[in-house]
């Protein structure tokens, strides 16, 4: 697929071009907060920015999610009435996505569908309806450790479109079919355009020094790693808040609830964590994860040993540093890899 070049004068014109079939969305600046919200035009569009403080994931798996409504009128033909919700009416489009979070969408995929039976049909018809059009990063943040698993600032994964920032014009990499009828219209990339922005993704990546190394963690046991006493430690600064695991675009656990009123009722699901005593009580009072330290060690564990183990060594984390930015004890999940391999 031939690169193209869209000068960012061009860019309202693109945009309304989009808004004819799509709703449009990107992150832009709200309080001092970068945040994602609908992109009605050009205005407020970001070129330079870290991250959105809060990852996309909320666009597919959303933090309260109304599954089915039900009426539970006894005298009423039939008992229990189910609707179903409406699926997503129109599709949309996250324009300006970083490449870190299309990946995590990638490896959500491969947890919300996997087969016939789990296949998740919320999560499925707002990917469906999605285009996904990246924007490289030309200054990853201290925080940011994407290249050392598996990911990276001009990373491609996930994406329809890549966007990197020239300067007065954006290269525009077609990734997907999809991604390459949005731009088909736009004069090709010359060979100086292609050359810089090759350049800016070698630059990029080399401006992230930080990172994990999994060597050690990949060799050992998961026995071996979950009887760790590094885990009493790390556990006794965490606080179990969650923020963590709220921010985090792979992080995707939840609770199902019923709400009723009445004879009418809806069932909701809702972001829920592993950092919660009340995630995983059973129905019979016991719970397999009593303490902070069972909570603590199965965030890393589930991320950087249970998730590569099954997914011929994927990594569950996209290393996007949302959670060591936010974390307010500064528990910084690089340091708890490291020590892990150590
Ligand atoms: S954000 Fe920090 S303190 Fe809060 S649950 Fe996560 S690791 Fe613990
Ligand atoms: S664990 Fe932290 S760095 Fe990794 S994807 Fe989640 S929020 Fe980002």
């Amino acid at each position: 697929m031939t690169d193209k070049i869209l000068s960012k004068d061009q860019v309202a014109a693109f945009i309304d071009s989009l808004k004819k079939e799509y709703q449009v969305f990107a992150p832009t600046e709200e309080n001092g907060k970068i945040i994602w919200a609908e992109a009605n035009s050009a205005d407020g569009l970001l070129w330079e920015f870290s991250n959105t403080t809060m990852s996309p994931k909320d666009f597919f798996f959303p933090q309260s999610e109304c599954m089915a409504r039900f009426k539970n009128d006894p005298k009423a033909e039939g008992g229990m009435i189910m609707h179903p919700e409406p699926e997503l009416e129109r599709s949309r489009v996250l324009m300006n996505i970083r490449p870190c979070d299309a990946k995590a969408f990638q490896l959500l995929d491969r947890i919300f569908i996997q087969d016939e039976v789990t296949n998740d049909v919320y999560w499925r018809d707002k990917r469906d309806k999605a285009i996904l059009v990246g924007l490289a990063c030309n200054n990853p943040c201290p925080t940011c450790f994407c290249t050392s698993v598996g990911c990276g600032p001009h990373h491609e994964a996930g994406l329809d479109i890549l966007l990197v920032d020239l300067g007065d014009s954006l290269l525009v990499k077609p990734i997907s079919d999809k991604g390459k009828a949005l731009i088909d219209d736009l004069p090709d990339a010359k060979k100086v355009d292609k050359d810089k922005a090759a350049q800016l993704k070698k630059t990029s990546e080399a401006s992230i020094t930080s990172g994990v190394t999994m060597d050690n963690v990949n060799k050992r046991t998961v026995l071996e790693l979950f009887d760790l006493p590094y885990w009493d430690r790390v556990s006794e600064s965490c606080l179990n808040c969650g923020t963590c695991t709220f921010c985090c675009p792979t992080c995707h656990c939840f609770d199902i609830q019923d709400e009723v009123k009445g004879t009418d009722g809806r069932r909701v699901r809702n972001w829920d964590t592993c950092m919660s005593w009340l995630f995983t009580v059973h129905g019979t009072g016991h719970n397999p994860r009593p303490t902070k330290k069972e909570r603590v060690r199965q965030r890393f564990m589930h991320k950087f040993k249970y998730i590569p183990e099954k997914r011929e060594g994927e990594i569950g984390c996209v290393g996007c540093g949302r959670c060591v930015q936010l974390c307010p004890v500064n528990i910084d999940v690089r340091e708890v890899v490291n020590q892990m391999n150590a």
